[in-house]
């Protein structure tokens, strides 16, 4: 047996060991060294001319995953073996590595150490091993492997190779105390190994007592928070930031600390998330927690951060517990954190974990020693002011630990590896009856075993690691119609509770599918709206729970509400829209409810849960929305789609006995494809029509996925006729005047006879928008129609508020107004009092002020001096008559959205008109955005000189726009389609006839689709 040490021996980082066992070579971890003064990768040159079969993974440390994808490049078709977690894991810290390493290449001029596909195509190579058994691979004939958990972090295992006459054990990182998130490490069975490599980062330390430890920080938190500032903790992102949320939950639960608030911020965060995919790997408590739909990471005082704006918040506000990456400091939010708090007397910064040398955080260890003064953090240079104190978690196993461990496998030597010399050196010393090497980086030593070849009784049978069969059926592309043979495949693997969309690509596919063939997937994985095959995972992007799985527990079904839109009866009487944010202890369920709807709560117990419509993130229409703006439109838009089905001819299509899900019965009700308004529609009309369906299941009962089927009296009920009877106007008109009284602005109400939709006018629409706005929202959807506000104002009304702004002022209006109806602004003629000279741009502002402040629209006036009384002046010379200049500046958020609703919003083909307040920018959506921008590109130069703001197109095309368009023309033409598909990267549609067209009217609506869209069309005939 041969071990070559190509990284991480002398020092923590870079971990990488390559090992010759039963003539094969495999390699154990490739990190990279992140304290970044040296070459950050182990030197992978001295792998050069190794075979290598296999690669393991102990755990998803950057110091032993880092350099994988470099590892992956030179040996593209070894696997690599690690733990579900580590899996799960690496995903998420791989992903955030690229983007500091895209961030250094910006800021720093560093070349990053790999490209992104790299990663993707690494990660296509991984395979789980079973944790705590022996198995084999095929790689690797004749060698037992057993890996066993290291502790240290969720998902670590050491790992034990024996053949038949060698063995080794690779420790990983290992922590023999338990912890919060994992238990302690269990030795690999390995009796005797021919050489142990073990960790020795802590060699030379023994740690304090672990709950004394943990119960001194909690104090000190609190302490801290009682000086009045903020509480920074920066952690490593994957173990301790998680550690420290539940020493501190704990303490609080216990009553040991008072409440105080938690904040969760950086890659701390998203471990947190994906923490909750992997109970396996954690406590049987934890486990059984999140089992049970509760979540430990979330919830009571614990709060994530979402972006700056929050940051600011946070460190502005009252005292409170900051919890986040990077652990030295090095980067990260706790960089930014600690750049602004550190210069604060009453805040603190408490260092959790290791800290390299040239570390920021060992820097401000020092400076709290010596009292010296700055420190140079986040790229700035601070002066400390801030409480700065050390606390000790490690997450390694101390002297006396390691030499324990060592001695309960006797093995026969011993490499002290992932330490620096002092550590070492003092492990050395306590380790006996074995001998000792300390490796330098690249060092190879040769490992003979010592006496016979060992006889070995009779081996234990092993289980073969179990292969996911890898290209079912590269050949058959995959749909919709393929899912169910997919998953009949994937559900009988043990362990397999978790997918990510690339497996599922693999198994599919084959080895290497390509990039377009995993998109397929995940696009067909989005399409099945039901996800009656597999779950998508909020906290990881492309992570999908495979249901019906052994290990299914209603805890899974809990966590995949979480980041969904549901039917919720949130009273008695209405169900509504809701966005699920989290689930609570005690089956509880925390959600954003719609805008406009006034309730005082947003917990639910789950059996108020009618349906689970669908993903939130899909809502891509209403982006750029907040999500109560975002619900209260799907809301609208569910109406319209209900407007257009029979529940009776929905019953009709049903059958008898059958059982179906929301998505069967939106495929029956013959709407094409899916999307959230119209799983909404189709849920609120069984929800409607009690007499004719019932849910059989409901989401709770049946795994997440709701069944219905007809009610027992469906035939019945069909005799008494549909009623699908006119609005009643004078109830519709009732409503509205219970949301918002009879306001004297409001001077007409026109309400459509056949749809019940009711047009507001208001003397000043923008000021009723604001005003009434919510309350109106709320009484469309009390009385089922649409209610909106005509957007012209009263001419007669604005030419009576100017007169009066001007009088209030002194001035007096001359002559008729001029109204300019597109930037809602309006002109007038005014005579000033010749005293009033002096001022009379003051007090033309006031009136502007009073008047923009009543009606939304802005008012500029020509002023015209009154000649002074003098006995006799032969030529009086006229007063140059000045117009308002402050107009511009004077336009608020209101007045600019008024204003380009107006200019833009009632273009053809404009869908959506927003403003971005912060950037004062105008974002508009155009169903077709390169036609709109040339053809429209006056009228939005006006825009933003009028406004001073910036103009912005949304640049994608519509593509439901596109398939309209194309029918549409088509249809003037006398033709008729079947079907339209769209190419996006030719800009092409192409339209499938089926009532044949001439020549020249296909030639003509080509033309006529290209002026509109800016997009080809192609006409195919019926047969080809
Ligand atoms: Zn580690
Ligand atoms: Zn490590």
């Amino acid at each position: 047996m041969q071990v070559l040490f190509v990284g991480g021996a002398q020092g923590v980082g870079a971990s990488c060991v390559a090992i010759e066992i039963a003539q094969r070579w495999i390699v154990v971890d490739g990190g990279v060294r992140v304290d970044r003064k040296s070459d950050p990768l182990p030197d992978l040159a001295l792998l050069q001319d190794k075979a290598v079969q296999a690669i393991f993974v102990t755990h998803a440390h950057a110091d032993h995953i880092g350099a994988l994808p470099l590892l992956h490049q030179a040996f593209p078709l070894a696997p690599i073996f690690t733990s579900r977690a580590t899996s799960l894991l690496m995903e998420v810290m791989l992903a955030d590595a690229v983007k500091i390493m895209a961030r250094r290449a910006v800021e720093e001029m560093e070349l990053p150490l790999y490209p992104e596909h790299l990663i993707s195509a690494m990660l296509m190579r991984v395979r789980t091993l079973p944790v705590g058994e022996d198995f084999h691979i095929g790689e690797l004939p004749g060698v037992k492997i057993h890996a066993s958990r290291a502790g240290h972090i969720a998902g670590a295992v050491s790992l034990g190779f024996e053949a038949d006459n060698e063995s080794i054990v690779v420790s990983g990182d290992i922590s023999i105390t338990p912890q919060r998130t994992v238990l302690g490490a269990v030795a690999p069975p390995v009796k005797r190994p021919d050489l142990l490599v073990l960790e020795s980062t802590y060699g030379a330390r023994l740690h304090p007592n672990r709950q004394a430890e943990e119960l001194r920080l909690a104090q000190a938190v609190v302490e801290g928070l009682a000086r009045g500032g903020p509480v920074l903790i920066p952690s490593f992102g994957l173990g301790r930031g998680q550690e420290i949320i539940l020493i501190l939950r704990a303490a609080q639960e216990k009553g040991q600390v008072p409440p105080f608030p938690i904040y969760v911020d950086g890659l701390v965060r998203r471990v947190c998330s994906t923490y909750m995919l992997l109970p396996e790997a954690l406590p049987p408590q934890l486990q059984r927690q999140i089992r049970n739909g509760y979540a430990p990471f979330t919830g009571g005082e614990i709060n994530f951060v979402r972006d700056e704006r929050d940051r600011e918040r946070i460190i502005a506000g009252p005292p409170a517990c900051i919890v986040t990456s990077s652990g030295m400091l090095t980067g990260g939010p706790s960089a930014w954190y600690a750049a602004r708090i550190a210069g604060r007397p009453e805040a603190s910064i408490f260092i959790t974990g290791y800290q390299d040398e040239e570390a920021p955080g060992r820097r401000l260890l020092d400076l709290a020693e010596k009292k010296a003064s700055t420190l140079e953090v986040g790229g700035v240079t601070v002066t400390v002011n801030c409480q700065v104190a050390k606390y000790s978690l490690s997450a390694h196993a101390d002297g006396s630990e390691l030499a324990a461990y060592a001695s309960s496998m006797q093995p026969k030597q011993v490499a002290l590896v992932h330490g620096d010399d002092e550590s070492r050196a003092a492990l050395r010393t306590l380790l006996t009856n074995t001998s000792i090497i300390l490796p330098a980086n690249g060092e190879l030593i040769e490992v003979r075993a010592r006496g016979a070849v060992k006889a070995r009784v009779a081996p234990q049978p092993v289980s073969v690691i179990p292969a996911l069969p890898i290209g079912l059926h590269p050949e058959i592309p995959f749909t919709i119609d393929e899912l169910e043979t997919l998953w009949e495949v994937i559900r009988t693997q043990p362990d397999m509770r978790m997918v990510t969309a690339r497996e599922l690509a693999q198994v599919w596919y084959g080895m290497d599918p390509g990039e377009e063939q995993l998109k397929t997937v995940l696009q067909v994985l989005q399409e099945d709206w039901d996800q009656r095959y597999f779950v998508r995972q909020h906290a990881l992007d492309e992570a999908f729970r495979v249901r019906g799985q052994a290990l299914e527990d209603p805890g899974d079904v809990l966590q995949d509400l979480v980041g969904k839109v549901l039917l919720l009866h949130i009273t008695r009487e209405s169900s509504k829209p809701v966005l699920c944010r989290s689930v609570e202890s005690g089956g509880w369920l925390r959600v954003t409810l719609p805008r406009g709807i006034r309730l005082e709560r947003t917990r639910f117990p789950l059996s108020y849960i009618v349906e689970v419509l669908g993903p939130f993130e899909d809502t891509e229409a209403y982006s750029g929305q907040t999500p109560p703006q975002a619900l209260m439109e799907l809301i609208k838009a569910g109406r319209r789609v209900l407007r257009d089905i029979s529940a009776y001819s929905l019953a009709r299509a049903c059958e008898e006995d059958a059982t179906y899900t929301l998505g069967d019965l939106c495929a029956l009700a013959g709407l094409a494809g899916q999307s959230l308004p119209e799983r909404l529609a189709i849920a609120k009309l069984i929800d409607n029509h009690p007499q004719l369906f019932i849910q059989r299941y409901s989401v709770m009962d049946n795994e997440g996925l709701a069944l219905y089927a007809l009610s027992p009296d469906w035939k019945e009920a069909l005799q008494i006729p549909e009623k699908r009877e006119l609005p009643n106007q004078h109830e519709i008109l009732l409503t509205i005047e219970r949301a918002i009284g009879s306001p004297p602005q409001l001077y007409r109400r026109s309400v459509n006879p056949e749809t019940g939709d009711v047009v507001l006018s208001f003397h000043f629409p923008a000021i009723a928008e604001q005003e009434y706005g919510d309350a109106l929202n709320q009484a469309a959807e009390e009385a089922g129609v649409e209610i909106s506000i005509s957007p012209n104002a009263h001419q007669g009304a604005l030419s009576t508020m100017a007169r009066l702004a001007l009088n209030e002022v002194g001035f007096e209006v001359r002559g008729a107004p001029s109204f300019y109806f597109e930037y809602q602004q309006m002109m007038v003629r005014a005579i000033v009092p010749s005293e009033l000279r002096e001022q009379k741009d003051d007090l033309l502002k006031q009136a502007q002020a009073w008047f923009e402040q009543r009606t939304g629209w802005t008012l500029s006036a020509e002023l015209v001096v009154e000649s002074p009384p003098l006995p006799i002046t032969p030529s009086v010379v006229p007063e140059p008559a000045p117009t308002s200049g402050a107009r511009t500046n004077m336009m608020n958020q209101t007045g600019v959205l008024n204003l380009a609703q107006v200019t833009l919003g009632s273009l053809p083909h404009c869908y959506k008109v927003g403003v971005d307040h912060t950037a004062r920018t105008i974002l508009v959506r155009f169903h077709f955005p390169e036609v709109a921008v040339q053809r429209y590109a006056e009228k939005i130069r006006q825009l933003e000189l009028v406004t001073g703001w910036k103009v912005v197109i949304h640049p994608q095309v519509h593509q439901g726009a596109l398939d309209d368009l194309a029918r549409h023309i088509v249809a003037a033409y006398q033709g008729a389609v079947s079907k339209v598909s769209l190419f996006p990267t030719s800009k092409q549609v192409q339209a499938v006839l089926t009532t044949p067209m001439g020549k020249e009217q296909i030639a003509r609506a080509q033309q006529q689709f290209l002026e509109e869209s800016g997009w080809a069309l192609t006409i195919l005939a019926v047969n080809g």
